[in-house]
């Protein structure tokens, strides 16, 4: 039986909902579970990490470890994988998941892939799918080794209802602080904002918004509907929206429920962050907009008179 071990996503004391998807899935190919979870004041969490399907759940709890550090948080999940036995050791997609899979790799001389989107186990064989080349192919990938490290795309997986696992914690020593890099501070100037790749709704601007108060005027959208707000490139060069909201290629992966790109003409380089997403609605005033080949519904106009009517609705639909 292959044997998953989940890297659990905790964000601000915050269990985030790609630790449940995870563990679903390896539960849903019939994987034994164990979760990892690493942090400050984290113990609390054990039973929400049981509950979301993992039947192990590793526990590293230590001041030393409130900052995330790539460094120490590797050591950790190393530690787990080698007592757990992982055969396939999962991050959800994320900066730190990012940061910390290829160290893990390394450390184990596992094989790691990034954004897979399924995995296919027969007997010691492990093979995943993946996209490449902006999304234009999948690759089906043959693992070499018998273990693998991956980073799992956002939106990849779902969690199942009715999926549950069983308490059993294993306390893990805080491993020697990384002398090499550390961390005194975070500074973050998105506190309190709905995080892009969790965020149920994303609403997206293109240049097709011009300017600041164009930016302004869909920000009051996303704040009716509570969404993420997201951004083209365009408008991340132009210096209207900071490079942590921009989706794509080279900027974030979205799977949200509903994507709105409001004035994105739909490059590539766009698609390639956001067609995971389960319904797209794009706003563009050109028929021929690119944005319309991948969208579930489309709206031709000038979002300038498009979004104020949408906002009305809304409210109408709300009260
Ligand atoms: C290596 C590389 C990586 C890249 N990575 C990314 C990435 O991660 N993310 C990304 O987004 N881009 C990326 N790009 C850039 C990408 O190629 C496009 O240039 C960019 O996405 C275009 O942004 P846009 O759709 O906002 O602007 P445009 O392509 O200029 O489109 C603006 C759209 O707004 C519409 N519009 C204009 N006025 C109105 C109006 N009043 N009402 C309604 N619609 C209107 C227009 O019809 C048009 O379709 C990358 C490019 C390269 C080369």
């Amino acid at each position: 039986m292959a044997k998953i071990l989940v890297i659990a996503d905790i964000k601000q004391g915050v269990l985030k909902s790609s630790t449940a998807e995870l563990l679903s899935k390896a539960k849903t190919i019939g994987a034994e579970t164990a979760v990892v979870a690493v942090g400050s004041n984290i113990e609390s969490l054990t039973s929400d990490l049981a509950n979301a399907g993992s039947d192990t759940q590793y526990i590293a709890d230590d001041p030393s470890l409130e900052l995330f550090s790539a460094g120490p948080y590797a050591s950790c999940v190393v530690d787990a994988a080698k007592q757990f036995g992982a055969n396939l050791i999962w991050f959800g997609f994320s900066e730190s998941g990012k940061a910390v899979a290829p160290r893990v790799a390394t450390q184990l001389d596992a094989a790691c892939a990034t954004e897979i989107t399924d995995v296919e186990l027969s007997g010691d064989q492990i093979e995943v799918i993946r996209p490449a080349i902006a999304n234009k192919v999948m690759q089906r990938v043959k693992v070499n080794t018998d273990q693998l490290v991956a980073v799992v795309r956002a939106g990849a997986f779902e969690a199942t209802e009715g999926i549950t696992g069983t308490e059993n914690v294993v306390k893990l020593s805080a491993p020697a602080p990384d002398l090499k890099a550390v961390i005194k501070e975070l500074i973050s100037d998105a506190i309190g904002e709905i995080d892009l790749v969790d965020a149920d709704v994303v609403i997206s601007v293109g240049r097709g918004v011009k300017d600041q108060a164009g930016v302004d005027l869909v920000k009051e959208l996303a704040n009716d509907l509570k969404a993420g707000f997201g951004s083209s490139r365009a408008m991340v060069d132009g210096g209207f929206m900071a490079h942590n909201k921009q989706v794509g290629q080279t900027g974030k992966i979205v799977a949200p429920s509903l994507y709105m790109a409001i004035g994105i003409s739909g490059a590539i380089q766009h698609l390639a962050g956001m067609t995971g997403s389960k319904v797209i609605l794009a706003v563009n005033k050109d028929t021929e907009a690119p944005i319309f080949n991948v969208a579930d519904y489309g709206i031709v106009g000038d979002l300038f008179e498009v979004v104020p009517i949408l906002r009305e609705e809304i409210k109408k639909i709300k009260s």
